[in-house]
């Protein structure tokens, strides 16, 4: 199997934030793994704008120095370093001044095929932005903005950035990114449900027991104690990335494999979310450890009840998956870094094999990390003579084993996300209103806790999380999956 690189059009691409921290880990080194791949073209070029005073030189060896140390090329690609950094310049700039934006437009003054700006910028800078760049001639009808996370931090504040942003761009403009949804195992998702006929007429409430999704951290807040305290896990990783898998895989079959097709599902599931009953919630915050600090000691607010920990039971009222609990949780500190989805069926209605040989069910794993795959369980004989003894074993596809070496070239979520820019497919891509619903059906999750003082139950640094969230399973009847890497 050969991977293809698809071919995109010249572009100039923007990053204002061109020297923050998600710019060095993430989208510089994604840029130089696609113009190795071949698809960034000879004409193509990548602008940083910030507010250091810097220029194309010093730029250059700080692009240089963030592929080194956070993607560091093998072999051939390493000697492509110098021939990247060529197309790369940078620009001083204030979002919310006006000096530097006059240079901007210069530069981009022969416009390439396209032209998009990465707002790599905290969303306080997304409005002034906007401003700016229609104020100086780049919000033509061809620009593309991609805006990051968080993207609000309730209904009201998500509705006002969307209207901000409305004032200067359409919709059809505006990508508005959330990772996970690059992910290699996440567009697998819909390749299996979609593109298979084993899952689909299974995929409901009629054979589903129910399903669970878990994305599990080993670290705590580290330095990101003061921005995550504001946030917690409810706003950080479940209304958005959480949201975003349960609607990939509770959504109806979109007509067309096409950006509003497919993000007309994902609305769809959202806006059929039920309300979550307060003790269908749980929430956690790490204890000290083996010389690791608690939650409380890493933030500024030594009272802090902002969750590190969040699981919960949600239901969808329609057809396919009324009676079909959904349980969500993600945490900080847990016992491994596991992300995966589970699909858990129902048990066979009746056993012919009698009561000793046990019931049995199946299991869908979704593993986005690590080792991204899927395995099915399935229920085979137990070898070896002596009576009708039944075990489990696991179908398994690790995709790196069944792909070989290609699957190691898989581009990270990043390369593939802002590739999707430049090609203007925004299939990946939330649309405002999915973001709005996603904060409609949280706002009042967290209103609650608010409203009622609740504090977040301690939990073992190492743990599953806190004993109230097993319990969250154990009440039904069953358990969550171990959290093992
Ligand atoms: P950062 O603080 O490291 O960098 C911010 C960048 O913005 C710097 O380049 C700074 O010079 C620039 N900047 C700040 N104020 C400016 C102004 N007035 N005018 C022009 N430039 C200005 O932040 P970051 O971690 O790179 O995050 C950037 C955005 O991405 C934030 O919205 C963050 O929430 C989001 N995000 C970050 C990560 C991550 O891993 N760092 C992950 C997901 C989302």
């Amino acid at each position: 199997m050969v991977s293809r690189v698809i071919p995109v059009d010249p572009f100039d691409l923007v990053i204002f934030g061109g020297t923050g921290d998600l710019a060095r880990r993430k989208i510089l080194p994604a840029l130089f793994r696609r113009y190795v791949a071949g698809q960034m073209g000879e004409t193509s070029r990548i602008v940083g704008a910030a507010r250091s005073e810097m220029d194309d030189a010093a730029y250059r060896d700080f692009v240089r120095d963030a592929v080194m140390e956070f993607d560091p090329p093998q072999g051939e690609a390493a000697t492509q370093l110098d021939g990247f950094l060529e197309q790369v310049g940078y620009v001083t700039l204030d979002a919310t001044g006006h000096g530097g934006w006059a240079e901007l437009a210069a530069r981009l003054k022969d416009k390439r095929a396209v032209q998009a700006f990465y707002f790599s910028v905290g969303p306080s800078l997304f409005g002034a932005l906007a401003e700016r760049l229609h104020q100086h001639g780049m919000a033509g009808e061809g620009t593309r903005i991609v805006v990051e996370k968080p993207f609000g931090r309730d209904e009201e504040s998500a509705r006002k950035l969307n209207a901000t942003l409305a004032e200067h761009f359409d919709e059809g403009q505006i990508y508005r990114i959330d990772h996970y949804l690059g992910k290699e195992t996440v567009q697998n998702l819909m390749a299996v449900r979609f593109g298979n006929m084993l899952f689909e007429p299974l995929w409901n409430a009629q054979y589903v027991d129910h399903i669970q999704i878990t994305v599990a951290e080993t670290v705590g807040v580290g330095g990101r104690g003061e921005y995550y305290d504001k946030s917690g896990a409810m706003r950080d990783m479940l209304q958005n990335h959480m949201m975003q898998l349960l609607c990939l895989i509770a959504m109806e079959p979109p007509a067309k494999f096409d950006p509003d097709a497919v993000r007309d599902e994902k609305l769809k599931v959202i806006r059929a979310l039920d309300e979550v009953k307060p003790e269908d919630v749980v929430r956690g915050q790490y204890e000290a450890e083996d010389g690791k600090a608690d939650y409380r000691t890493q933030v500024e607010n030594k009272a802090s009840t902002t969750e590190s920990f969040v699981a919960l039971k949600l239901h969808i009222s329609n057809w396919r998956w009324a009676g079909t609990p959904f349980y969500l949780r993600t945490g900080k500190r847990l016992r491994a870094k596991v992300s995966e989805i589970a699909v858990v069926f129902k048990e066979t209605p009746h056993s012919i094999f009698g009561a000793e040989a046990g019931r049995h069910r199946n299991i869908l794993t979704i593993r986005l990390q690590p080792n991204e795959g899927m395995d099915l369980g399935v229920t085979i004989k137990e070898p070896g003579p002596g009576g009708m003894r039944l075990v489990d074993v696991p179908l398994d596809m690790t995709f790196a084993d069944a792909l070989g070496p290609d699957a190691e070239d898989v581009p990270d979520a990043y390369e593939r996300l802002i590739m999707d820019v430049i090609r203007g497919n925004q299939t990946l891509f939330m649309r405002g209103d999915e973001v709005e619903a996603a904060w409609a059906w949280t706002d009042p999750i967290i209103a609650g806790w608010e409203a009622r003082g609740d504090e977040p139950e301690p939990y073992e640094t190492g743990s599953s999380g806190p004993e109230e969230a097993l319990a969250l399973m154990h009440r039904d009847g069953r358990r969550w999956r171990d959290i093992r890497a």
